[in-house]
Protein backbone atom coordinates (compact mmCIF):
# COMPACT_ATOMS: atom_id res chain seq x y z
CA UNK A 1 0.00 0.00 0.00
CA UNK A 2 1.48 3.72 -1.42
CA UNK A 3 1.86 6.16 1.87
CA UNK A 4 2.15 9.10 1.65
CA UNK A 5 4.92 11.06 2.82
CA UNK A 6 3.83 12.46 6.44
CA UNK A 7 3.69 16.22 5.77
CA UNK A 8 1.53 15.98 2.24
CA UNK A 9 -0.72 13.12 4.81
CA UNK A 10 -1.11 16.00 7.15
CA UNK A 11 -1.56 18.63 4.39
CA UNK A 12 -4.54 16.33 3.51
CA UNK A 13 -5.89 15.57 6.81
CA UNK A 14 -6.27 19.44 7.00
CA UNK A 15 -8.07 19.82 3.83
CA UNK A 16 -10.60 17.05 4.91
CA UNK A 17 -11.61 18.70 7.79
CA UNK A 18 -13.25 21.70 5.57
CA UNK A 19 -16.79 21.62 4.27
CA UNK A 20 -17.82 19.81 1.35
CA UNK A 21 -13.99 18.50 1.13
CA UNK A 22 -13.41 15.05 0.67
CA UNK A 23 -10.65 12.23 0.53
CA UNK A 24 -9.88 12.46 -3.12
CA UNK A 25 -9.98 16.73 -3.18
CA UNK A 26 -8.05 16.68 -0.02
CA UNK A 27 -5.09 14.65 -1.76
CA UNK A 28 -5.54 16.46 -5.24
CA UNK A 29 -5.10 19.56 -3.50
CA UNK A 30 -2.39 18.63 -1.59
CA UNK A 31 -0.85 17.21 -4.25
CA UNK A 32 -1.44 20.73 -6.93
CA UNK A 33 0.26 22.62 -4.15
CA UNK A 34 3.37 20.60 -4.92
CA UNK A 35 3.28 21.96 -8.38
CA UNK A 36 3.02 26.04 -7.69
CA UNK A 37 5.98 28.03 -6.68
CA UNK A 38 7.37 28.74 -2.91
CA UNK A 39 6.63 31.85 -3.22
CA UNK A 40 2.78 31.00 -3.63
CA UNK A 41 2.97 28.46 -0.84
CA UNK A 42 4.97 31.36 1.66
CA UNK A 43 1.63 34.13 0.82
CA UNK A 44 -0.51 31.09 1.19
CA UNK A 45 1.19 30.18 4.13
CA UNK A 46 1.23 33.68 5.52
CA UNK A 47 -2.37 34.62 5.25
CA UNK A 48 -3.38 31.13 6.48
CA UNK A 49 -1.52 31.89 9.75
CA UNK A 50 -2.37 35.01 10.27
CA UNK A 51 -6.41 34.91 9.35
CA UNK A 52 -7.40 34.45 13.03
CA UNK A 53 -4.55 36.94 14.53
CA UNK A 54 -5.63 39.77 11.39
CA UNK A 55 -9.12 39.46 11.12
CA UNK A 56 -11.33 41.51 13.77
CA UNK A 57 -14.99 41.66 14.27
CA UNK A 58 -16.00 45.29 13.71
CA UNK A 59 -17.33 46.63 16.74
CA UNK A 60 -19.95 48.99 14.82
CA UNK A 61 -21.58 46.45 11.91
CA UNK A 62 -20.20 43.15 13.28
CA UNK A 63 -18.79 42.50 10.04
CA UNK A 64 -14.90 41.13 9.33
CA UNK A 65 -12.03 43.76 8.19
CA UNK A 66 -8.30 44.09 9.75
CA UNK A 67 -9.55 46.96 12.24
CA UNK A 68 -12.41 47.94 13.88
CA UNK A 69 -14.49 50.07 12.78
CA UNK A 70 -14.19 48.42 9.29
CA UNK A 71 -13.83 50.43 6.06
CA UNK A 72 -16.69 50.41 5.80
CA UNK A 73 -17.99 52.17 8.85
CA UNK A 74 -15.49 54.27 8.37
CA UNK A 75 -15.74 55.76 5.09
CA UNK A 76 -18.05 59.02 5.54
CA UNK A 77 -19.52 58.88 2.09
CA UNK A 78 -21.61 56.25 3.22
CA UNK A 79 -25.00 56.61 4.58
CA UNK A 80 -25.35 56.16 7.77
CA UNK A 81 -29.30 56.19 8.25
CA UNK A 82 -29.38 52.98 5.12
CA UNK A 83 -29.14 50.19 7.15
CA UNK A 84 -29.03 46.68 5.39
CA UNK A 85 -29.30 44.10 8.04
CA UNK A 86 -27.50 40.34 6.64
CA UNK A 87 -26.68 37.29 8.06
CA UNK A 88 -22.91 36.75 7.81
CA UNK A 89 -20.67 39.25 6.50
CA UNK A 90 -20.55 37.00 2.79
CA UNK A 91 -23.39 39.00 2.18
CA UNK A 92 -22.05 42.43 2.52
CA UNK A 93 -19.54 40.70 -0.09
CA UNK A 94 -22.22 40.11 -2.53
CA UNK A 95 -23.94 43.63 -2.01
CA UNK A 96 -20.47 45.29 -2.30
CA UNK A 97 -19.58 43.95 -5.41
CA UNK A 98 -22.96 45.19 -7.23
CA UNK A 99 -21.54 48.69 -6.29
CA UNK A 100 -25.21 50.02 -6.16
CA UNK A 101 -25.54 50.23 -2.01
CA UNK A 102 -24.35 53.39 -0.48
CA UNK A 103 -25.51 52.76 3.18
CA UNK A 104 -24.00 50.93 5.89
CA UNK A 105 -24.69 47.20 7.41
CA UNK A 106 -25.46 45.58 10.31
CA UNK A 107 -24.46 41.54 10.62
CA UNK A 108 -26.98 39.48 12.65
CA UNK A 109 -24.33 36.20 13.04
CA UNK A 110 -27.15 34.00 11.84
CA UNK A 111 -30.88 34.09 11.64
CA UNK A 112 -33.98 33.23 13.79
CA UNK A 113 -33.95 29.17 13.93
CA UNK A 114 -36.21 27.13 16.72
CA UNK A 115 -35.54 23.89 15.38
CA UNK A 116 -31.56 24.50 16.21
CA UNK A 117 -32.45 26.48 19.14
CA UNK A 118 -30.97 30.10 17.96
CA UNK A 119 -33.57 32.79 18.48
CA UNK A 120 -33.02 36.33 19.58
CA UNK A 121 -30.47 36.06 21.95
CA UNK A 122 -27.96 34.34 19.21
CA UNK A 123 -28.04 37.46 16.96
CA UNK A 124 -26.27 40.76 17.35
CA UNK A 125 -29.50 42.65 17.38
CA UNK A 126 -28.44 45.80 19.46
ZN1 LIG B 1 -18.24 48.01 10.30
Amino acid sequence: MYKLPKVLRSLAEGFERLPGIGPKTAARLSFYLLSVPQSFLDEFSDSLGGLKKRVVRCQTCFGVDEETPCYICRDEKREEKLICVVESPLDIIAIEKTGKFKGVYHVLGGVLNPLQHIGPDDLKIT
